[in-house]
């Protein structure tokens, strides 16, 4: 059973440590608009942060079922995109469920940090964990998306 992030949005703070962390690694630059997850404030005590659920909970619309160019595949750690094969379209983007998905030149979307999580790493409080999909979670930051 492959691992993902999960989040639990009761113990988030809203420091954002997580994006920061996330850009710095992947992008070399400290710019939280380029995190590959999402931390959404709700209102002044509650925070939701948003990740990739690497698909593991089979939604229909996928990024990478809808991909024309079969660009984002698993690589038994994490649904990764093909910087050869992406052509940039926006087709991922536009089907993520959670909006962690963005394209610029390519599709960027979490890699797991190649199954070492930093964001998991840096959360001081546990608000995303690396261990095995839960749904129920994913659900309430939908549901606490839209309320
Ligand atoms: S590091 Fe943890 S507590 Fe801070 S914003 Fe991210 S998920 Fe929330
Ligand atoms: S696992 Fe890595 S790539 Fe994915 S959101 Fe966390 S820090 Fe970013």
């Amino acid at each position: 059973m492959s691992l993902c992030l999960v989040p639990y949005p009761e113990n988030c703070t809203g420091c954002r440590f997580c994006e920061l962390v996330c850009s710095l690694s992947h992008d070399k630059v400290v710019n939280l608009k380029k995190a590959r997850l999402r931390i959404v404030r709700k209102d002044i005590i509650n925070d939701i942060p948003v990740v990739c659920a690497q698909c593991t909970n089979q939604e229909e619309e996928c990024c990478a079922n809808v991909c024309p160019e079969k660009a984002i595949s698993f690589d038994g750690t994490a649904l990764v995109v093909d910087e050869e094969k992406c052509t940039g379209c926006g087709l991922c983007e536009d089907a993520c469920a959670y909006g962690v998905i963005r394209v610029e030149g390519i599709a960027q979307k979490c890699d797991l940090c190649g199954g070492d999580p930093l964001c998991v790493k840096f959360c001081p409080f546990g608000a995303i964990r690396y261990e095995e999909m839960k749904k129920e979670n994913f659900q309430k930051v939908l549901s606490l998306l839209e309320g």
